[in-house]
C-alpha cells in the first residue's frame, strides 16, 4: 500500500455507505467499511423465495432523479432495470368503504385537469373549485418560514387537497404527519412551482407542456430481480476493488490522533483513517459524533424517526375477485383504518411472482400508528389478511406470507429540518475529517441516498 493513499473509513453498510466505498476506491482511496449488522444493505432488503421476489423495504426509485440509474449503469445493471407495468399507472384511494381511482391528471397532489375530478366521487364541487382558485391566489412573498406539508396545500388548494393528497399521497410516503413534515425538506419541486409561477397548476400546466410527447415515461424504476441487486452489485465491486467490508461490526466511538481517526468496534482499536465518513441512521451517528461536538449529537438525536411494518400477501390469481388494475390503494386516515396503503407489487412489476398469482404489500405504521412496534408479526398478518378481505373481497387462504419490520427507520423531514442539517453540516466542516451522509439527513429517497454519498466523496476528494 502507497504511503500517501488516502485512508478513509465507511460506518453504515446502508446504499448510502455503499455508494461512499463505491466511489472513493474508484477514486483509488484503501477503503474499510463496517456495518453493524450481519447483512449489507440497512433498509433495502429482497427476500426471494419459492418463485417470489419480495421487497421489504424499498421497491423503486423516482425514475427523475438520476442518480440510481447511472450508478446502475457504473455497476452493469443497465439490462436489470426495470418499469411499473403499464397496467400499474394509476392508483386507487379508499373513501367511504368504497375504492374509487384517481382521476387522470393529477400531478403530484396538483390537478392538471379539472373536469375529471368533478366527476370522481373524491371530490366535492366545492372542493374542485376551491383547487382551482390556485389559478388566482397571489403566490407567497415570503419563503423565509418552512411551511409544512398541510399548511401549504391548504393554502394553495384548499383543505380537500390536504385530506386527499396531503396525508396518503404526499406523507404516506414518509409514513408521516402532513401537519410536522417540511414542504421544502420533502417536496422541494411544489416550493418551486410556487415561486416559478405564481400557482401550482399552471406550473404542473407548463411542465408537462414542455415534456416530451407520447406516453408518460414510468415514474418509478425497479431492478428485475428486486432492490438489493444494487446492494449485491455494489458488495462485489468493494470487494473486486479491494475494499474490506466488515459485518457485525458496530462502530461505537470514533477517536482522534492528530490529523487521523481510529474506529472502536467489537472491542478493537482500528488501524488509523484520515476520514470517516458515516452514514449510519441517526441515533448511532448521534453516538459517534457526540465526543466532537455535543450539539451536532442533539441536533441528531432530534431528528423523529417513526416505525412501520411491510407484510406481503401472495394469492391465487383466481381468488382475487379486484381487476388489480393500479399500483395499489392509499387509504384516507378518515377511514380509521389500520393500514395506511396497500400495493399490488405482481402488477406493479413484473416477474415478481409466479404465473396465475398475486402478490400484495400491506403497510402499517407510521406516525398514527406507533403500536406497530408492539405487535406481533402474526397480528400483522392478521390484520392484513383482514385489511384484504374487507377492502378486495379476498377470502382466501395465502399462498405465501412474509412480514419485514422496520422499528424507528422512517426518518421524518419535520418544519425546521433543513436548518438543522445546515448547522449540523456547518459545525462538522469546522471539525474536518468526518462527514455525515444517508437517508435521515438531506432526502430519504434512495436518488437523494446516493446523492449525498456522491457529494460527500466529491468533497472529501476534493480536500473539503
Ligand atoms: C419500508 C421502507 C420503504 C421505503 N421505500 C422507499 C422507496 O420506495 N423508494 C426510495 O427511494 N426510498 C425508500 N425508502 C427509503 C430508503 O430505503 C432509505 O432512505 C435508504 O435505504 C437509506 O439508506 P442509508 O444507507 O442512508 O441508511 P440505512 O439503509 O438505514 O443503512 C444504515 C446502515 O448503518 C448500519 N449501522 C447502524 N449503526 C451502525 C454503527 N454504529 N456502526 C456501523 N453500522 C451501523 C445499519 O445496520 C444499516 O445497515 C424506504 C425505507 C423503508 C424503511
Amino acid at each position: 500500500m502507497a504511503a500517501d493513499r488516502l485512508r478513509v473509513a465507511v460506518c453504515g453498510g446502508g446504499v448510502t455507505g455503499l455508494t461512499a466505498a463505491f466511489r472513493l476506491l474508484n477514486a483509488g482511496a484503501d477503503v474499510e467499511l463496517f456495518e453493524g449488522s450481519q447483512r449489507l444493505g440497512g433498509s433495502v432488503l429482497t427476500l426471494r423465495r419459492d418463485g417470489f421476489i419480495f421487497d421489504g423495504g424499498p421497491d423503486a426509485f423516482v425514475a427523475a432523479k438520476p442518480q440510481v440509474k447511472e450508478l446502475a449503469i457504473e455497476l452493469g445493471l443497465t439490462d436489470e432495470l426495470v418499469e411499473t407495468q403499464r397496467e400499474s399507472r394509476g392508483i386507487y384511494f379508499l373513501k367511504a368503504g368504497e375504492l374509487h381511482r384517481l382521476p387522470e391528471g393529477v400531478v403530484l397532489a396538483v390537478p392538471t385537469k379539472f373536469w375529471p375530478l368533478l366527476s370522481s366521487p373524491l371530490f366535492s364541487l366545492p372542493g374542485v373549485a376551491r383547487m382551482g382558485l390556485d389559478l388566482l391566489l397571489p403566490k407567497k412573498v415570503s419563503d423565509s418560514d418552512d411551511e409544512s406539508i398541510s399548511s401549504f396545500l391548504k393554502r394553495r388548494l384548499g383543505q380537500e387537497s390536504v385530506e386527499l393528497f396531503g396525508e396518503p399521497l404526499l406523507a404516506g410516503i414518509y409514513s408521516g404527519d402532513p401537519s410536522q413534515l417540511s414542504l421544502k425538506a420533502t417536496f422541494p419541486q411544489l416550493v418551486g412551482l410556487e415561486k416559478a409561477h405564481g400557482s401550482l397548476v399552471k406550473g404542473a400546466l407548463a411542465a408537462r407542456a414542455k415534456a416530451p410527447k407520447g406516453p408518460a415515461p414510468s415514474v418509478f424504476l425497479s431492478f428485475r430481480r428486486g432492490m438489493a441487486t444494487l446492494v449485491e452489485a455494489l458488495e462485489t465491486s468493494i470487494q473486486n476493488k479491494g475494499g474490506r467490508v466488515h459485518l457485525g461490526a458496530a462502530v461505537k466511538g470514533v477517536e482522534r490522533e492528530g490529523a487521523g481517526f481510529h474506529l472502536l468496534s467489537n472491542g478493537t482499536r482500528s488501524e488509523r483513517f484520515d476520514h470517516v465518513v458515516v452514514a449510519t441512521p441517526a441515533r448511532a451517528a448521534a453516538e459517534l459524533f457526540e465526543p466532537f461536538d455535543a450539539e451536532v449529537a442533539r441536533h441528531l438525536r432530534r431528528i423523529p424517526h417513526v416505525s412501520t411494518a411491510a407484510c406481503h400477501l401472495a394469492f391465487k390469481r383466481d381468488q382475487v375477485p379486484h381487476p388489480l388494475d393500479a399500483s395499489g390503494i392509499l387509504f384516507m386516515r378518515s377511514e380509521g383504518r389500520d393500514a395506511s396503503a396497500i400495493t399490488f407489487m405482481s402488477t406493479k412489476w413484473a416477474g415478481r411472482a409466479p404465473e396465475g398469482t398475486a402478490l400484495f404489500r400491506v403497510f402499517f405504521g407510521g406516525y398514527a400508528h406507533p403500536e406497530v412496534r408492539t405487535m406481533s408479526d402474526s397480528d400483522l398478518l392478521v390484520a392484513a389478511r383482514k385489511e384484504l378481505r374487507d377492502v378486495l373481497r379476498i377470502e382466501s387462504t395465502p399462498l405465501a406470507e412474509e412480514v419485514f419490520r422496520w422499528n424507528d427507520c422512517r426518518p421524518q423531514p419535520v418544519r425546521g429540518h433543513l436548518a438543522r442539517l445546515e448547522e449540523v453540516q456547518r459545525r462538522l466542516s469546522a471539525l474536518g475529517g468526518l462527514s455525515l451522509c444517508g437517508g435521515p439527513y438531506d432526502g430519504v429517497g434512495l436518488p437523494d441516498c446516493v446523492r449525498q454519498a456522491n457529494s460527500v466523496v466529491a468533497k472529501l476528494l476534493s480536500g473539503g
